[in-house]
């Protein structure tokens, strides 16, 4: 019998869809009509891919509120973020188009040669394992700039979100681009995905989501001697110092950490703040979260949705519990919700220190961890022991000051009195547990192309 994926809504428990898994036949055949197609559509003009990501970006914003609400019932997000998501995927878009003749244009470098330049040709066929917390977000991220370069594209979606992986796909053939250079592969066993990775027709791949599973890709990668991009976890310190104004901080802590429920890498979840302005930080955080609405995410006033899975929540509260029974003080929350849904009280943890699992592990939901810092240079040192090393911010009222502050931050990136977030004009990517490669910005585009050197001289005459 074959196998089948189903998704869930995590808000009531009610099944959504059931969507027929790739058998082995079907996936030989998907495979090669890719690489069929990409081995022609690597030779068309860049003025024309550029339109078909406009027309892409085209759909994605007339048809926002579909794919807002597929969204929302498929993992919960509540539907004001996730339209901000689906336009955010609509910028990048226009993005990659703007600027992918400036990108692959050849580089000159002056040598011997009569010319010589490098140049940036397609890789090939990439697949794509990808995460359901920005389940359009991290899709296109990744398909603009690589079907920009003259790629193919493969994607494993997370099973949860495999009607989000449908509906890309069909908005990519949609804008224009020949049918199955980007497909959708509805894989029901992990071990599948090691088989694509060693499948001659793939070129390269690019996982975004755990370490166990980056661990496994890249393991499979690396006996196939393929390219890898890995995106994963985070445990962002957001580090308050004593000179920062924290009345105007807090409503910015609370986005940090509270957005998609606490879902995101990107989410600041190590609370770091100077000992002289902590109390005021407690106080005003207090209120600010008990003041978050929590609801359905298809209500545009919800601010808190459930998390995206059942196990999730048992895994939020382990943390929880086992950081106040080392010590750690319950601001508020602490608790699930009973009733339908897979939701959890947004909360808030004092008197974090490392050693709690609070604050040495990722934790991916609605819960912001507070340590205290004995002065600037703890704070420094607090923020950097962790294992991930994805971004960073500080807020203080030295700018400068702070971003030299910052080279003492291990991190992928390094924001100064700004939310951390991720920006198609910056490259993307973490340091240590959190990965490596870039997404995004030229950087990102070049991770999948063929970095060529061209040397040519004139015919040596006898
Ligand atoms: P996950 O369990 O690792 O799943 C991510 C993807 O990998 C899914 O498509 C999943 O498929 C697949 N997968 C899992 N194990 C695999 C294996 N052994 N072999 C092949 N594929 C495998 O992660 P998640 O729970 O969805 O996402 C949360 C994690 O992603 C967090 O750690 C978060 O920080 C990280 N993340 C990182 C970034 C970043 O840019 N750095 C962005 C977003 C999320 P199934 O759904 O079928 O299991």
């Amino acid at each position: 019998m074959s196998k089948v994926v189903s998704t869930f809504n995590p808000a009531t428990d009610e099944k959504l869809a059931d969507y027929a898994a790739l058998d082995r036949d079907s996936l030989n055949a998907a495979l090669q009509a890719t690489a069929d197609v990409q081995r022609e559509w690597r030779n068309t003009d860049l003025k024309h891919r550029a339109q078909l990501l406009r027309n892409l970006a085209n759909i994605l914003r007339d048809e926002v509120e579909t794919h807002a609400a597929l969204i929302s019932n498929e993992m919960g997000k509540p539907v004001s973020e996730a339209r901000g998501e689906v336009l955010k995927c609509a910028l990048t878009c226009d993005f990659y188009a703007d600027h992918v003749e400036e990108y692959l244009a050849p580089k000159p470098v002056k040598t011997e040669a009569v010319t010589s330049y490098v140049a940036y040709e397609p890789i090939g066929v990439v697949l794509a394992v990808m995460p359901w917390n920005f389940p359009y977000w991290q899709v296109i991220r990744f398909a603009a700039p690589t079907l920009a370069a003259g790629n193919g594209g493969l994607l494993k979606h997370a099973s949860n979100v495999t009607g989000a992986a449908v509906a890309i796909e069909s908005a990519i053939e949609r804008a224009g681009f020949p049918k199955h250079l980007f497909t959708t592969l509805v894989i029901a066993d992990h071990s599948m995905v090691n088989d694509i990775i060693a499948d001659k027709r793939v070129a390269a791949v690019t996982l975004t989501g755990s370490e166990g599973a980056g661990a496994s890709v890249a393991e499979a990668a690396g006996r196939a001697l393929k390219k890898t991009v890995l995106e994963l976890g985070g445990s962002d310190p957001f580090v308050i110092l004593a000179d920062a104004d924290v009345k105007a901080v807090t409503p910015f802590a609370v986005k940090a950490r509270f957005i998609n429920t606490g879902q995101s890498c990107l989410c600041a979840k190590r609370f770091v703040v100077d000992a002289a302005v902590i109390a005021e930080f407690e106080a005003g955080l207090k209120t600010q979260v008990e003041a978050l609405k929590i609801g359905s995410p298809l209500d545009p006033s919800t601010q808190i949705g459930p998390l995206a899975k059942k196990s999730f929540v048992d895994e939020i509260d382990k943390q929880v519990q086992d950081s106040i029974a080392m010590g750690a003080r319950l601001v508020t929350g602490g608790y699930r919700i009973e009733g339908p849904g897979n939701f959890y009280a947004p909360t808030v943890l004092a008197d974090v220190t490392p050693e709690m699992p609070c604050f040495n592990q990722e934790t991916f939901g609605p819960v912001l961890a507070l340590a205290k810092a004995e002065n600037t240079e703890d704070a420094i040192r607090l923020a950097d022991l962790s294992q991930y090393g994805l971004a960073a911010s500080i807020w203080t009222s030295d700018m400068n000051a702070g971003i030299e502050l910052g080279k003492g931050i291990n991190s992928g990136a390094l924001f100064i009195n700004g939310v951390v977030a991720s920006d198609p004009r910056l490259p993307f990517g973490g340091v240590k547990l959190s990965g490596y490669g870039r997404e995004l910005s030229i950087e990102g585009m070049h991770e999948f192309t063929n970095v060529r050197a061209i040397w040519a001289g004139a015919m040596p005459r006898s």
